[in-house]
């Protein structure tokens, strides 16, 4: 997302912001949130784990987390806004980067220069799982003690920051590990397997992504022809390597998809 918006937004100036429900702006008060961002350009953005950042020449730092089913999207300003539009900010281009949300869970909030960040949770995050710095060592230190499932374990923010639900899901299909067993029966080559695939398919996630991203910014809804994804959202159908039916679980309240023969 960060790498999709970042043309249509670096050297734009914010002209206005309106919040349709200023509660998704948790720091600071809503209108204080808004004299930070209007007349001032928009010089870089930024992202860690999956919280993501527009960075301003007064060197305040725009902070949002889409959760769920937040999307930034990048559309013309006269365009009709869509349903459950929450943020505009509309640019000096004729263009709106504008925050949509059926969910709501989505939240923004706007670091000052030099503020100590004690409100978004980022102090809070992992390693980045794309700068090499997760090994199997890691991973196996951190967590193989733990008594929790192993894809619990990767969808903790503390231990990696950014995998994501359906992410997990393809990692562990990767590694032939059972996404419920229980973390500290793993072994060290599991893990090792684990913290080799992580990059490998979070990449694959990144450039499948950036094939489409006129797609993306328009805001229309996903209407896939075909999951983009091994496991996810294949629940019933064969599985790519073994041919028996793919499995859904609920883990951690969210769906996961497994091969019980692939992975044990
Ligand atoms: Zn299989």
């Amino acid at each position: 997302m960060r790498l999709m918006l970042e043309p249509k937004a670096i050297g734009r100036t914010i002209v206005s912001v309106t919040m349709n429900r200023p509660e998704i702006i948790e720091h600071p008060d809503p209108s204080i949130f808004r004299d930070l961002c209007v007349g001032h350009p928009i010089v870089s953005m930024g992202r860690r784990g999956k919280y993501v950042s527009l960075e301003l020449d007064s060197g305040d730092s725009i902070w949002f987390h889409l959760r769920m089913t937040g999307r930034m999207l990048s559309v013309p300003s006269d365009e009709p806004e869509q349903k459950h539009t929450h943020i505009i900010f509309r640019l000096d281009d004729g263009t709106d980067l504008r925050f949509t949300d059926s969910r709501r869970f989505g939240r923004f909030w706007l670091i000052r220069d030099e503020e100590e960040d004690t409100f978004t949770g980022m102090s809070r995050l992992g390693p980045e799982p794309l700068d090499g710095d997760i090994t199997g060592q890691y991973l196996e230190e951190r967590v193989g003690h733990c008594r929790r499932c192993v894809k619990s374990c990767l969808l903790d923010q503390s231990v990696v920051a950014g995998i994501g639900n359906i992410y997990a899901d393809e990692i562990l299909f990767g590694a032939g590990i059972c996404p419920t067993r229980k973390a500290d029966t793993l072994e060290t080559g599991d893990w090792e397997r684990i913290s080799d695939l992580i990059p490998k398919v979070l990449g694959k996630g990144l450039s499948d992504d950036l094939e489409s991203p006129e797609w993306y910014l328009s805001g229309r809804e996903g209407d896939w022809e075909e999951s983009p994804y091994v496991m996810y959202g294949h629940e019933g159908d064969p599985c790519p390597t073994c041919g028996t039916t793919i499995l859904r679980t609920v883990i951690s309240n969210r769906s996961s998809y497994f091969c019980p023969n692939c992975q044990r």
